[in-house]
C-alpha cells in the first residue's frame, strides 16, 4: 500500500482543533492554504520512501507553523542593537510621535495637498515644507524629493545638463548602495571635472578650471570617510566666490545635514546647511531620515533663482514625495522650530543623546534575564562604543553598554558556530533583535533599545529554542 494514501484529507486536517485556531486568527483562505501545501509537501517528502506518514498531531503542527508564516508580514518590526544608531539597512530614523500621527492622519483623510485653501486654487505641495525649511535653514527658497541620491541628481540635471560640474578629487565619494558621484553626474548629463589632487585641493585648481562649458561647482560632504594628515581643502564662502565671480552656481551636497548644533548634548559636531547658506552656497541638499530624524526625504534648499529651475525640471515631477511623507516632513520639522526639546521629542536625536549611565541601568535590569539562559553561553554587560551611522561622522563614536554573549566551551571552530546559531536564533524571533558578531562575542549594543519589557519576553522566549550548542537541535536535516 501507498504511504501517502494515508494522508488525511485537507477537510480532516482543516477541522483539527489547533488548525481551527490558526483558522480563527488567520482566516479560512489563508489556513487552508497552509494545509494544502503541507500535505502537499509531506506527499512529495514521502515520494520513493517507506517511512511511515507523520500522524495527525505532527502534520497539523507543521500547519499551523505554516499559517503563521504565511501571515507574517514581510516589513518588520525588528530591535536595532547594532551599535549603528542611523542603520540604512533598518530604514534609518523612526519617526516622532507627532510625525506618526500627521502620516495616520494623511492615510486616513483626502488632504490639502495640491490645494490652496485660502482661494479654492491649485496649489504646490511643496508648499506644506518650504516656509520652514527656510525658517530653519535661512534660505530664500526649497523643494524636497524622494530621498537625497534623488535631490542630487535633480539639482545636477537642472543646473548643469550639457556642462562641466567641478568637484575635488578628494569629494569622489560612494555612498552605500550605489550612490557614486562620477555616476551620479553621468547620470544626470554632467560631465565631471576633477580638480586638485585627492588629498589636497586649493582655490587656484578651481579658478584654473573654470572655463566657458562649465556649468556649476559641487561641493560634497565626505560623509563616510576622513582624510587626515596633510591636507586641504577649499571652504564653503571662498568657493562660492569663486563660483559667483564667473555667474556659476555652488551645490554643496551635506549628506547628513544637522538642523541645529547639539554640541552642547555631547554629540560631535555635524555641518549644518544654515552654515552652507550662510557661506553663500547657491543650492544644499541633504536627507531627511539620517540626523534630522524624519522620513526619507531629499530636501533642497538654495537661492530662489536656483529653486525655481530645479522645481521646473521634469525630474522634479518623477521624484516627488508623497502626502504621507511630506506631513511626517512637516511634522518633524515644526518640532525643530517649535519644541522646547527636540533631541526628546525626535527618537534619532533621542538615542543619539542617551546618557551612558542610562544605557548601563538597562543593562543591569536586563542582565539578570539573561543569565541563566542558555548555559552554554556567558553573558556580561561591557562597555562598547556606538557609531551614528549613514554617513554621519564617520569617525566620532558614542560610548555605550552592550550585551555580550561568548561562547563558553569547545574548541573554537564550534564556539563560532555556536555563535552563529544564538545570532541567528535572535533574527528568527518574532520581533527579530539584530545584533553584531565579532571578536568571538556576540554584542547587542543597548543605545537604540526602545521597549525593555518587550526584548526581556522576546529574549526568553530563546529557551524554548533547541540547544544551540553542540549537536544539531533535533528538526534540523543534515
Ligand atoms: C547619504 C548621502 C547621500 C544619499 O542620500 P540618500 O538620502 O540616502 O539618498 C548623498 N550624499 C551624501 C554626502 C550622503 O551622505
Amino acid at each position: 500500500m501507498d504511504v501517502r494514501r494515508s494522508l488525511p484529507a485537507v477537510d480532516t486536517l482543516l477541522a483539527h482543533p489547533s488548525v481551527q485556531a490558526a483558522r480563527q486568527r488567520h482566516g479560512h483562505c489563508l489556513t487552508r492554504r497552509a494545509v494544502r501545501e503541507t500535505l502537499d509537501e509531506t506527499r512529495n517528502h514521502l515520494a520513493g520512501a517507506d517511512t511511515a506518514p507523520p500522524g495527525i498531531e505532527t502534520l497539523a503542527e507543521l500547519a499551523r507553523s505554516r499559517v503563521a508564516e504565511l501571515a507574517r508580514p514581510a516589513s518588520r518590526a525588528v530591535f536595532n542593537l547594532t551599535g549603528t544608531v542611523i542603520h540604512t539597512n533598518l530604514g534609518r530614523s523612526t519617526l516622532a510621535e507627532a510625525a506618526i500621527a500627521a502620516m495616520a492622519d494623511a492615510a486616513r483623510h483626502p488632504t490639502a495637498l495640491e490645494y490652496d485653501l485660502e482661494d479654492g486654487g491649485r496649489g504646490d505641495r511643496d508648499r506644506l515644507v518650504e516656509n520652514l525649511l527656510c525658517e530653519l535653514t535661512g534660505a530664500e527658497a526649497a523643494t524636497v524629493v524622494n530621498n537625497n541620491a534623488g535631490a542630487v541628481l535633480l539639482a545636477l540635471g537642472a543646473l548643469g545638463t550639457g556642462r562641466e560640474a567641478l568637484i575635488s578629487r578628494g569629494e569622489l565619494i560612494e555612498i552605500g548602495g550605489a550612490f557614486r558621484m562620477p555616476d551620479i553626474m553621468q547620470a544626470a548629463g554632467c560631465r565631471l571635472r576633477e580638480v586638485g589632487a585627492t588629498n589636497r585641493t586649493h582655490p587656484r585648481d578651481f579658478e584654473n578650471a573654470i572655463g566657458e562649458h562649465t556649468g556649476l561647482v559641487v561641493k560634497a560632504h565626505t560623509s563616510n570617510y576622513a582624510i587626515t594628515g596633510f591636507t586641504a581643502s577649499v571652504p564653503e564662502a571662498q568657493l562660492a566666490e569663486i563660483a559667483h565671480a564667473h555667474g556659476l552656481p555652488l551645490l554643496v551636497d551635506l549628506g547628513s545635514g544637522a538642523l541645529a548644533d547639539f554640541t552642547a548634548l555631547g554629540l560631535p559636531y555635524e555641518a549644518q546647511p544654515n552654515d552652507a547658506i550662510a557661506a553663500g552656497a547657491d543650492v544644499v541638499t541633504f536627507s531627511g531620515d539620517k540626523l534630522l530624524g524624519g522620513p526619507q526625504a531629499g530636501i533642497i534648499v538654495g537661492r530662489r533663482e536656483a529653486i525655481t529651475t530645479i522645481k521646473r525640471h521634469p525630474l522634479k515631477r518623477a521624484l516627488r514625495l508623497d502626502k504621507l511623507t511630506l506631513a511626517a516632513l512637516e511634522a518633524t520639522l515644526r518640532l525643530y522650530r517649535d519644541s522646547d526639546a527636540p533631541e526628546r521629542d525626535i527618537p534619532t536625536l533621542a538615542l543619539l543623546t542617551r546618557s551612558e549611565q542610562e544605557i548601563a541601568a538597562t543593562g543591569e535590569r536586563l542582565l539578570p534575564h539573561f543569565q541563566q539562559l542558555l548555559p552554554e553561553f556567558s553573558v556580561k554587560l561591557a562597555a562598547c562604543q556606538s557609531q551614528l551611522g549613514s554617513g554621519s561622522l564617520p569617525v566620532d563614536r558614542l560610548p555605550s553598554r552592550a550585551l555580550v554573549w561568548r561562547s563558553q566551551t569547545g574548541q573554537r571552530r564550534q564556539r563560532e558556530r555556536a555563535l552563529r546559531r544564538l545570532e541567528a536564533a535572535l533574527r528568527q524571533l518574532p520581533r527579530p533583535v539584530i545584533g553584531r558578531i565579532g571578536d568571538g562575542a556576540l554584542h547587542l549594543d543597548l543605545r537604540c533599545l526602545t521597549g525593555e519589557a518587550e526584548i526581556a519576553v522576546f529574549i526568553g522566549q530563546l529557551e524554548q529554542l533547541p540547544r544551540l550548542y553542540g549537536a544539531a537541535p533535533s528538526g534540523d536535516r543534515p
